[in-house]
């Protein structure tokens, strides 16, 4: 690990640009979106070190594998989204944006074993809402919307799934496993026990995955294609006509929300910290 901050800069600029190359070539990734994943990942690298960037590069290549699976079934859900299945430069920063604050945080603080928790929390969150939309968009059982139960649309904001539940509860796991995994490779697991970082992950995923359902359910903008009759995100629908608002928040789009839910991650590791 280079000691100056501009060779951790230009290390993590070669190391991000070689996976967000990965991620174009996969077509994980639009252009904006890689620039996006290259500065993420750049700033994460550098400020929080190489703990901190593998579990970042484990949320993003388990979201680009499971994004590729059953790509036909996944087709009707692309007539609610808004977006195809790249990722933009909006979505990145939806999902990277409160992480690369709390790694520039800790690098310019020297308080990286505190923000740590925090850190994971946040990616736990962000992962479990990429992994319950990927696996229960698969699922065979229509979504059922989280506040009323009533079945709705595959795809539809607020829609769990069990199926989407159970992934969202592993792909919390999943980073707390690597979390873990990371700490050894730092020799600093700070008086963390294995036990602690993936009950961290699992609850900080759990809770993103519901609190990002329920504002779904809730405040999420809903737009409505008068020529199709059919709920949509997209201020244009794919039929060519434009939308109109349909209910919740004007701008409070898929992307805030995500952004939104991502934060309770913070107090969720914060959390199981402080009873650990
Ligand atoms: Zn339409």
């Amino acid at each position: 690990m280079p000691e100056s901050l501009i060779g951790r800069l230009a290390l993590g600029l070669l190391l991000s640009a070689a996976i967000g190359g990965i991620g174009v070539w996969r077509q994980a990734l639009t252009w904006g979106g890689t620039a996006g994943a290259v500065v993420v990942g750049t700033l994460i690298f550098a400020f929080g070190g190489l703990a901190w960037a593998i579990p970042m590069v484990g949320f993003f290549v388990a979201g680009s594998v499971l994004s590729a699976l059953g790509r036909e079934r996944k087709r009707a859900l692309a007539a609610v989204a808004a977006k195809g299945a790249r990722r933009d430069l909006v979505q990145v920063l939806a999902n990277g944006g409160a992480a690369t604050v709390l790694a520039l945080a800790a690098g310019s603080t020297g308080k990286a074993t505190l923000l740590f928790p925090a850190y994971l929390g946040v990616l736990a969150a962000v992962t479990a809402d990429t992994w319950s939309t990927e696996i229960g968009g698969l699922s065979r059982h229509p979504p059922r919307l989280v506040t009323t139960l009533a079945v709705v649309p595959p795809g539809t904001s607020g829609g769990v799934t069990p199926l989407g539940l159970l992934a969202a509860g592993a792909g919390g796991l999943c980073i707390g496993a690597i979390g873990w995994l990371s700490l050894l490779l730092d020799a600093e697991p700070a008086g963390l026990k294995p036990v602690h970082v993936l009950a961290l992950g699992a609850l900080a995923g759990l809770a993103g995955s519901l609190v990002d359902s329920l504002l779904g359910a809730t405040v999420q903008e809903v737009r409505w294609c008068p020529v199709c009759r059919f709920a949509t995100e997209a201020a244009i629908h794919r039929c060519g006509a434009p939308s109109v608002p349909h209910r919740g928040w004007p701008g409070l789009n898929n992307d805030a929300v995500n952004f939104l839910a991502s934060l309770i991650g913070i107090p969720a590791g914060v959390l199981v910290v402080a009873l650990a």
